[in-house]
């Protein structure tokens, strides 16, 4: 089965609004085994709502619609999409009683307000999908063709809920019978560039990826591969994407940092839980991401001991030790910066895994040879240093997120080559 979801607002197109709406839907329909085949965002106008939603029904005969359910003058989707079908509107009794009985039971002053009496619009032979989130009720019509448009809220909270109490059944029930799924497998990568990974799975021989899609997700965190296998019955959906897998991790080899929505920082706090180690942070251009990193994860205090925010040269060298000779002949964005910053903050926090950051956030403070982007990162293990420099990409913002990811990076390739 194909859907299309067809999202209405004009706040959607003058990007006030993201469409979350669609993102969901899309998300839920896939653990239920449907691809959404194209979605659609339209503004609050009835030609343009009925014309989206014509051509979404003339392609897959099944569409989902979010938004304008509401009591205004802009809600309109119900009598668009109701003359595309050819059918009138009621006024549905049962609808009126409940939203008689909301007004009441909430303890709202008066009597419900006539606009309200929009929502209990209904078009002739559809089914009202209760709405236990809210007031405005879903709407399902289909056509003798057995062509339907589920009609949903646009307020997310309640078109969440009523995606999982009216709209999934539903649509299960329609399957019932062609057992499949869309399922995805992802492989966390981190530390190499979608290209260079392309040609390392390019040159992959006998990689199988048949019956699946292999889409290259590049963000701050590294590049995700996320392999796809969509209508396939579930035990072969797994098995394919298990078989692909194995092959996609040993091209990315020690890139590969972990699987689905893993967080880095999660993967080096288990690993130094596991080697019994306990961590210090030393933060220049990052200013303290690092620690929020590694201190968002539960738990964290049995190895995280603490870190100091060394933004100003003379903290570097009164906090963390950093001798004003290394300051002068390098720089302080340096390798040798940094490797002074981890084992300062090692050794003086009483850790056994010191990891430095320090480099040119941007926008400013570029210079030729340290052009904006450059960040040093050095870590100590127990007296073990290493340090890495890179030409890091984005803005102030991205630079800092990116600088944060590489730095627990070089710590988990050191504690892997512990183990
Ligand atoms: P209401 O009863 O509030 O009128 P409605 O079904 O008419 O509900 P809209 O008026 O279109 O829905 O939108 C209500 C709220 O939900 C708005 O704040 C809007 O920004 C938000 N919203 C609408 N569509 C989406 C969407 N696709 N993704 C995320 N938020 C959305």
């Amino acid at each position: 089965m194909h859907i299309e979801v067809v999202t209405i607002g004009d706040e959607l197109l003058l990007g006030f609004t993201i469409d979350t709406n669609g993102a969901h839907l899309a998300r839920e329909l896939a653990q239920v085994g449907v691809m959404v085949a194209r979605r659609t965002s339209v503004g609050d106008g009835a030609e343009e709502i009925a014309s989206a939603v014509g051509d979404a029904l003339d392609r897959t005969g099944a569409v989902i619609t979010t938004g304008g359910l509401g009591p205004t003058s802009d809600d309109l989707t119900k009598p668009a999409i109701a003359a595309l079908f050819g059918r009138a509107l009621h006024e549905d009794a049962s609808v009126v009683e409940a939203l008689r009985r909301r007004w009441k039971e909430r303890g709202w002053a008066g009597e419900l307000p006539v606009s309200n009496l929009q929502q209990a619009q209904v078009p002739d032979g559809a089914v009202v999908l209760a709405n236990g989130h809210g007031s405005a009720p879903g709407i399902w019509l289909e056509d003798a063709r057995g062509r339907w448009v589920a009609m949903l809220p646009g307020v997310p909270r309640e078109m969440r809920g009523m995606c999982a109490d009216q709209l999934l059944p539903r649509i299960r029930a329609r399957l019932a019978g062609t057992p499949t799924v869309v399922r995805s497998l992802t492989v966390r990568t981190t530390g190499i560039s979608e290209s260079a990974l392309s040609d390392r799975i390019r040159a992959l021989a006998g990689l199988d990826v048949e019956g699946l899609t292999l889409a290259y997700l590049p963000g701050w965190e590294g590049v995700d591969l996320r392999l796809t296998a969509r209508g396939l019955a579930p035990d072969d959906a797994d098995a394919r994407l298990a078989h692909a897998a194995g092959p996609l991790r040993g091209a990315a080899g020690d890139h590969v940092y972990g699987a689905g929505n893993d967080d880095l920082a999660a993967i080096v706090l288990a690993g130094l839980r596991t080697a019994g180690l306990h961590i210090a942070v030393a933060e220049s251009c990052t200013g303290g991401m690092l620690g929020a990193r590694l201190t968002a994860i539960p738990g964290s205090s049995n190895a995280v001991l603490g870190g100091i925010i060394a933004y100003h040269d003379d903290v570097k060298v009164t906090q963390l030790g950093v001798r004003v000779a290394t300051l002068e002949a390098h720089g302080a964005v340096s390798e040798e910066t940094a490797r002074e910053m981890a084992t300062g903050v090692r050794v003086r926090l009483g850790a056994s895994v010191g990891v430095a950051i320090t480099g040119v956030a941007g926008p400013d403070g570029g210079t030729p040879d340290k052009p904006v982007g450059t960040v040093c990162f050095a870590a100590d293990v127990d007296g073990t240093v290493r340090s890495v420099r890179a030409s890091l990409v984005g803005d102030r913002h991205e630079v800092r997120q990116r600088s944060a990811q590489a730095a627990l990076n070089l710590v988990r390739r050191m504690l892997a080559a512990l183990s």
